[in-house]
């Protein structure tokens, strides 16, 4: 299902939610909607899913008007599946009975899959990982295992589109690893579109084709993984996205001099954002730092924080120019001074 959001605005009384949103969604792509609490990503899903109604604009699915202020496609008939954050599974029923649900009450539920029921639980069930806790009732499923049946249950009449709000958040770190891979591999198999929603910047980055940044209702960038991480095009994707430090200085065409150096250092900036240029700053990742002795013509800075993390250090150093969050596999002394330069052989 290919969708097109246009100009769509949200408001809830006075205040406004969304504000004047663009989108198209291809079929069968994989997109993220990454953004901090109250920026509308709920909102956003909850009107792709016929739960809310634009205040204005419209919304397309096939090219089929199912969303404007005048009109609202009941949820019922979008051949849409839904998981949210709270697993929201069925105390009374088991493994099967949940997948068994959709199956049997979406009006929209293909007759191909209706008149082969058992083999599509089997199958479902199957991709999920689930096939031997089919007759578990949900208290005597573990957290990762109900998330699974949430997952099995919101596919299992074949949506054309899935929803996830947050589906991780209440998982344990290691399981939510475990389960960005079960979701990259039911995409895959199954060619459904999804739109995800989380504030992890790392789900996101994990697993969408296209992530959309939000902040206060509005879209801040969309992009391809590596364009939002590598080339952010505003001071809030750079610093949410990708814990930028802004290091100030001059440019010059492509070329920056951070300040409080002696004027040797030239970094090159030809990926860098014309915004950032226009305001004389550099967006610099925790990892995209050289760090070395001080002796070593950069910027000073002084150590006022090191946790060891395993493969590297995350430092905090204060300079001149501020405190900035710096991650390194070189190890530095607390207090030392080290001077730091943008990493040669970055990707960027
Ligand atoms: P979170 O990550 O915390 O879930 P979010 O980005 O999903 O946040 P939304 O739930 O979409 O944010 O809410 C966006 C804004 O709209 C918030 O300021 C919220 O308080 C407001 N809002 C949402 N639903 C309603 C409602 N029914 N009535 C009034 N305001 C609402």
């Amino acid at each position: 299902m290919s969708i097109q959001i246009v100009e769509v605005s949200k408001r809830f009384g006075h205040f406004q939610a969304l504000n004047t949103l663009n989108l198209n969604i291809a079929t069968g792509e994989f997109v993220a909607i990454l953004g901090p609490s109250g920026c509308g990503k709920t909102t956003l899903l909850r009107m792709l899913a016929g739960f809310e109604q634009p205040t204005a604009g419209e919304i397309h699915m096939n090219q089929t008007l199912v969303a404007s202020a005048s009109f609202n496609l009941p949820p019922e008939k979008r051949r849409i599946g839904m998981v949210f954050q709270a697993f929201a599974l069925w105390p009374h029923m088991n493994v099967t009975e949940h997948v068994r649900f959709p199956i049997r009450h979406h009006k929209e539920t293909p007759a191909a899959i209706r008149e082969k029921e058992q083999e599509r639980i089997t199958n479902v069930l199957q991709m999920v990982g689930l096939s031997k806790h089919s007759t578990r009732m949900p208290h005597e499923l573990s957290g990762g295992q109900k998330q699974r049946v949430a997952i099995a249950r919101a596919i299992a009449a074949e949506p054309s589109l899935l929803l996830m709000d947050e589906p991780l958040s209440s998982l344990d770190a290691m399981l939510r690893m475990d389960m960005r891979k079960e979701i990259q591999s039911i995409h895959r198999q199954t060619g459904t579109a999804i739109v995800y929603v989380t504030h992890d910047q790392g789900e996101a980055l994990a697993m969408a084709d296209r992530i959309i940044v939000m902040k206060d209702g509005h879209i801040e960038q969309v992009g391809t993984p590596q364009d939002i991480y590598l080339r952010p095009q505003t001071e809030f994707v750079a610093q949410f996205v990708s814990k930028a430090n802004l290091v100030r200085g001059n440019w010059n065409h492509d070329q920056f001099t951070p300040l409080y150096t002696d004027g040797r250092i030239q970094w090159e900036g030809s990926q860098v954002a014309d915004y950032f240029k226009a305001c004389g700053k550099y967006p610099v990742r925790p990892d995209q730092f050289q760090l070395s002795a001080s002796h070593v013509p950069g910027i000073s800075g002084k150590v006022t924080n090191v946790q060891f993390q395993g493969k590297e250090f995350h430092y905090h150093i204060e300079t001149e120019d501020g405190v900035w969050e710096i991650s390194s596999p070189q190890p530095f002394q607390l207090h030392s001074t080290v001077s730091l330069n943008l990493l040669r052989d970055d990707l960027t």
